[in-house]
């Protein structure tokens, strides 16, 4: 824990979006403690893609701590359009945020990453170390490079004014307040937001891709936790992974199913176009082509090791995964006006 003068004023950029609203949700749940000042940023207060507008940002709030979460963000297909908005816009969001943090005499700040920084050539588990080891996978090298130059940012800081600035990286992230827009979102608040539609209209709900490809997803809210354990306890400048064990990875097919039942939705499920039968092994893929749709999986797999993060947190608890699928689907039913989408 860190020497103080007074209690953490705490920055969130990126403060609106799925992760910010849910560090605001455990902070107000006991997170946070007496004295501390929690603030989340939007866009609209300030675009981090401008210096002027992220300089006055900082002037007018003084943080001693900053959460980073602030992102030009979006799914595979989004990503696959537009690699060069993704690169310039994360690139000055992040070196904006970094540099005013130093500037500023920030004491702590931790980013986020995400498990799209690792090579797309490599062995499994993905660990903390093999970041820079190959090219990011081609779908998303915009986002993916911008990413990790913030790793980069982060060694030279420390090498160079001994500040303690660090990242977390997460797997797939899904909860209430997510964007749940269809074409350009992440798979499960698509996935959510299309069977919401199918339930309500009687319709059958059809799945992109082929269903096999694997994920580790974490319920927004228990990154939320981890991010403020890592804004008080942890004091690497190397990042660390926030995911659910190995062994948890679950299939697209399997998020469907938990979608699925999630809203006890009756209706017919379309998805495997040339008649794939589950379960699948990626292994045993061996033509791509054979099972192509106009629809790409992504990467097959990205499984990642929480050995690091349960080298620290041996007791963690992570939310089960229906579970906290269930309670997405019961916030974008109650609040479905109000949802990005
Ligand atoms: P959201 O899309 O829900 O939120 C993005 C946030 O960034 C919003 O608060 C948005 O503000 C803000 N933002 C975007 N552009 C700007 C800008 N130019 N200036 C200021 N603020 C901006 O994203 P998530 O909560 O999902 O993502 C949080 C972090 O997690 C990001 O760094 C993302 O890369 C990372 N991540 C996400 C994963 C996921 O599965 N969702 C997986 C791995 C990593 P506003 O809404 O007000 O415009």
């Amino acid at each position: 824990t860190e020497v103080m003068d007074g209690p953490m004023r705490v920055l969130v950029t990126g403060g609106s979006g799925l992760v910010g609203r849910a560090i605001e949700r455990v902070v107000k749940e006991g997170e946070g403690r007496e004295g501390e000042e929690w603030i989340f940023l939007s866009s609209k207060e300030a675009n981090l893609v401008s210096a002027e507008e992220t300089r006055a940002v900082f002037q007018k709030h003084r943080p001693t701590h900053v959460i980073h979460l602030a992102a030009m963000v979006g799914g595979l297909y989004r990503n696959m359009r537009q690699n060069l908005d993704f690169w310039r816009d994360n690139v000055h969001i992040n070196d904006n945020v970094l540099h005013m943090s130093q500037e500023f005499g920030v004491v702590k700040v931790v980013s986020c990453l995400s498990t799209c920084v690792f090579p797309d050539k490599t062995t499994y588990p993905i660990d903390e170390t093999m970041m820079h080891n190959g090219a990011p996978h081609v779908s998303n090298y915009g986002y993916a490079y911008a990413k990790r130059m913030i790793d980069v940012h982060n060694r030279a800081c420390f090498q160079q004014y001994g500040l303690r600035y660090t990242a977390i990286i997460p797997t797939n992230i899904f909860g209430p307040h997510d964007n749940f827009n269809i074409e350009d979102g992440h798979v499960m608040p698509g996935l959510v937001h299309k069977t919401y539609l199918a339930k309500k209209e009687g319709k059958p709900l059809e799945v992109w891709g082929s269903g096999r490809a694997l994920r580790q997803f974490i319920f927004s809210v228990d990154l939320a936790r981890l991010f403020v354990w890592a804004l008080r306890e942890y004091n690497e400048v190397e990042p660390i992974i926030a995911s659910v064990g190995e062994e948890e990875e679950q299939s697209v097919k399997d998020a469907v199913d938990a979608v699925v039942e999630g809203f006890g939705f009756k209706g017919e499920v379309i998805s495997f176009p040339f008649g794939v039968n589950y379960p699948f092994h990626p292994q045993t893929l061996t033509n791509r082509s054979q099972y192509d749709t106009s629809r790409s999986d992504g990467q097959i797999k990205k499984t990642a090791s929480n050995a690091k993060l349960r080298k620290y947190l041996p007791d963690f608890k992570f939310t089960p995964f229906k579970e906290a699928v269930k309670e997405t689907c019961d916030w974008l039913a109650a609040n479905y006006d109000i949802a990005r989408k």
